[in-house]
């Protein structure tokens, strides 16, 4: 696992912000379950993500849940798997056209 060879796709999954965390309200959102979350951005992506450079923008400050996130772990590896399943069935569409 290289995270210099990924777009930052651990960044598309829910993130839980606890009431330890200290992120900026207006990168908050509320889940339909009631819980806070990072907000997301319109592609799918955390709203603190560099959409450019894909890096966190308040890395300094992100979530507890970020910072224990396994690379290389089963969820790691779990949403690269989709990600590139989505990018393989987006591509095959398009080619259609
Ligand atoms: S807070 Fe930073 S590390 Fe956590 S999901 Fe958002 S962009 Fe990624």
């Amino acid at each position: 696992m290289d995270c210099r060879r990924c777009d930052a796709v651990c960044c598309r999954m829910s993130v839980t912000v606890m009431p330890s965390d200290s992120v900026p309200g207006y990168l908050l959102d509320t889940d339909e379950a009631g819980r806070t979350v990072m907000a997301r951005n319109d592609e799918g992506w955390c709203a603190a993500i560099d959409p450019y450079h894909l890096r966190c923008t308040i890395y300094s400050q992100r979530p507890a849940i970020c910072r224990q996130f396994d690379m290389g772990g089963d969820d790691c590896r779990l949403v690269r798997q989709d990600y590139r399943r989505q990018q393989h069935d987006l591509s095959t569409i398009l080619s259609t056209f």
